[in-house]
């Protein structure tokens, strides 16, 4: 056997060139099961064309499908100190990042962009999930200030899309304050009277609930995403009972006034130019032509008061002797 796996496999890899080869080629639906070509399923922007299932999104393909003719540009965020804490685990925080940052192919894992979005001026911060779950570490809070700062700068709305576990354990305290930091990020936003929009998408858990993305002025969800604190299996285990059905997804989280609106992936980018359109456009779609007394004959109050008051007076009498 270690002849053929040693010897024999290898020798048939080399053959093969498996770069010329993608290995899938068809992806599975982690709902209903179904294998779904890969070109089908990047033309439905990662949506089961079966079933509907949202499957992961990366956010440059979310950009794609969000902005005017695709087209945005990212800001470079400021630099933070790497491992602040020194930490370690299995292996060192700092390797760890290195490892990530090689993989993933970015700083971390929130990024900013802007770009016009029906034509309006849009700053986005959208999450990486793949980067270490998203998690919110000093880089993240430094990415959300940054969004805010630039969407005010630019009086732009400010879009936030994250895809989160929660805070990033190996950065401890430091990556807790970045909860109060991104809630004093977004309102500078409110203050500067612009809107805060949050696309809640799957997973949306921990500090991240617990702060900025649950202070949008409007908060949409992508369907069927996992959106609150604690998961499901550590709420079961500490209060000992059996969740209802869809517990914390983005439908029941709509049923129970936690989210304005659930919005399909495809629908996305037309909900948002919409409700920004919305908050922005303060002045009437219509013109308003002003009332004067030229303009419109307004009747004298003496005529039209004379007619109907004797009835009245009368059917109020009757019903009054009647009681
Ligand atoms: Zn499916």
């Amino acid at each position: 056997m270690s002849w053929l796996s040693n010897f024999v496999r290898p020798k048939i890899r080399a053959l093969v060139d498996r770069r010329n080869v993608p290995e899938n080629l068809w992806d599975k639906c982690p709902s209903c099961e179904q294998m779904i070509f890969h070109r089908d399923l990047e033309a439905q922007l990662n949506v089961c064309p079966h079933c509907e299932h949202h499957l992961p999104i990366g956010p440059e393909t979310r950009f794609a499908a969000l902005f005017d003719d695709s087209k945005w540009s990212e800001i470079e965020l400021p630099k933070v100190p790497a491992d602040p804490l020194r930490f370690r685990d299995t292996k060192r925080y700092a390797e760890r990042l290195k490892d990530t940052q090689a993989r993933v192919g970015r700083s971390d894992a929130a990024i900013v962009v802007h770009g016009r979005m029906g034509g309006r001026q849009a700053v986005v911060c959208a999450f990486d999930f793949s980067f270490m779950g998203g998690s919110m570490g000093l880089a993240v809070g430094e990415a959300l200030v940054a969004a805010a700062r630039l969407a005010v700068l630019q009086s732009a709305p400010l879009i936030v899309i994250p895809s989160s576990g929660g805070a990033r354990m190996q950065e401890g305290i430091l990556s807790l304050m970045q909860m109060a930091r991104t809630t004093v990020a977004v309102s500078e936003v409110r203050e500067a009277g612009l809107p805060y929009i949050v696309m809640l998408t799957n997973p949306t858990t921990g500090g991240v609930t617990a702060s900025f993305a649950m202070l949008g002025d409007i908060t949409l969800a992508e369907p069927g995403a996992l959106i609150g604190f604690a998961g499901p299996r550590v709420i079961e285990n500490t209060i000992r009972q059996s969740l209802p059905e869809g517990f914390q997804k983005s439908e029941y989280l709509y049923d129970h006034g936690m989210v304005d609106a659930v919005v399909h992936r495809r629908d996305m980018r037309a909900t948002l130019i919409r409700v920004v359109g919305l908050l922005m456009d303060r002045h009437p779609t219509a013109e308003i032509v002003g009332l004067t007394e030229k303009s419109v004959e307004i009747p004298k109050a003496k005529t039209p008061a004379k007619a109907p008051a004797p009835a009245g007076s009368d059917a109020d009498g009757g019903d009054d002797s009647d009681d």
